[in-house]
């Protein structure tokens, strides 16, 4: 049975944390990205929440283990073997900014296992809202390439996994993180019941990927959408761009479940990322997740974390995600200042929006 709740309670939220997520300790060969990817993540989150007290009113579950073939559903057996052979000896690059540990095998499968989790914790209409809170991300990880800190793609198994109910057809993802979900996008470009939505910081000269011209392939035609903003976008274009093009786009295709790719690498204080978020937009985007999972009639969202890179801010930053998948009040934090967005980058990331726009809404 399907409900229909506009504010959901506490408990009708689930958390899903596994302390083995810090197993995977990558090496630190250059004093660059990867070092930011580190244990510490989780475990400033999970501390964070306990402190507030959160820990307590919600539902924190424990990530189990994911399958080999689970992976499989996804990745290539290659992928599989390089991470297993690599985890064993301990150390080695798999792909562009992705190095082996002795602990990545096991936190990797966790991570998996959480997502799976997550999805299987709506799609059974246990709790309306889920997330993991688990590492090392996933949304680079491709079939058959590790790369971005990332080697499972953890949403995607995930949804392969949850389209086996019967209830679960049609999957959208939204991918919030700073940067390009290339590994999901190309998974699921030619996959008719998977829609991948983006709002990421485009680069216009080095990365390639990404493009608002990019929008699927043969029967997937039309369920690619990606909104690449130029940095320093702020909170106004997140939400024009939600409004514009995400929540349309959603209600046309009219998923049976949400997916959610939590990046927080938008924050301004990100040492990675550069655009220009603070933990109001993260309470915002949670609102625009549960309303749509309204909206939609889809059985919930489930969330899977995947970048956001200074520790002080993650705690704050999901604390105020689950404000706004509950419905409620937010609460003021001190990241929350007034910031000037830059008029023309604002001018140009709304020419990007109705452009996308214009490109997809051919297929509504
Ligand atoms: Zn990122």
């Amino acid at each position: 049975m399907r409900r229909r709740i506009d504010i959901v309670a506490f408990n009708e939220l689930a958390i899903i944390t596994h302390p083995k997520s810090g197993d995977h300790i990558p090496p630190f060969p250059r004093p660059h990205l990867e070092s930011f990817e580190a244990p510490i993540r989780t475990q400033m989150i999970v501390e964070y929440l306990r402190k507030v007290g959160y820990l307590e009113k919600l539902t924190n579950k424990r990530a189990p283990k994911a399958s080999f073939e689970d992976i499989l559903s996804v990745h290539s057996p290659y992928l599989l073997d390089s991470v297993r052979l690599l985890s064993d000896l301990g150390s080695g690059v798999l792909g562009e900014s992705a190095y082996a540990s002795p602990g990545l095998l096991n936190s990797a499968l966790l991570a998996v296992g959480g997502a799976e989790y997550a999805a299987e914790l709506v799609v059974n209409n246990k709790f309306k809202h889920t997330l993991s809170i688990m590492r090392p991300p996933g949304h680079h990880a491709s079939k058959s390439t590790p790369s971005g800190l990332c080697y499972f793609n953890n949403i995607a198994i995930a949804i392969r996994k949850a389209q086996q109910s019967e209830h679960v057809k049609k999957v959208s993802i939204i991918d919030t993180d700073d940067h390009f979900g290339n590994g999901t996008s190309e998974i699921f470009y030619a996959d008719p019941h998977v829609q991948y939505i983006g709002i990421h910081e485009y680069d216009y000269e080095m990365f390639g990927v990404g493009h608002y011209d990019e929008i699927g392939y043969g029967e997937g035609l039309g369920t690619n959408v990606n909104i690449p903003l130029l940095e320093g976008a702020s909170d106004a274009s997140y939400s024009r761009a939600f409004e514009r093009v995400v929540i349309p786009a959603i209600e046309v295709f009219s998923p049976d479940l949400i997916a959610v790719s939590l990046g927080l690498d938008t924050h301004y204080a990100d040492p990675v990322g550069n655009m220009n978020l603070d933990t109001s937009s993260y309470y915002k985007i949670g609102r625009y997740i549960d309303d749509l999972t309204s909206r939609t009639n889809a059985l919930g969202s489930f969330s899977v974390l995947e970048g956001g890179y200074n520790p002080m801010l993650l705690g704050p930053s999901i604390r105020l995600t689950i404000e706004g998948l509950s419905g409620m009040k937010m609460e003021k934090m001190d990241d929350q200042i007034d910031r000037l967005e830059d008029e023309e980058i604002a001018a140009s990331n709304e020419e990007i929006i109705s452009t996308v726009h214009s490109i997809v809404k051919k297929y509504w």
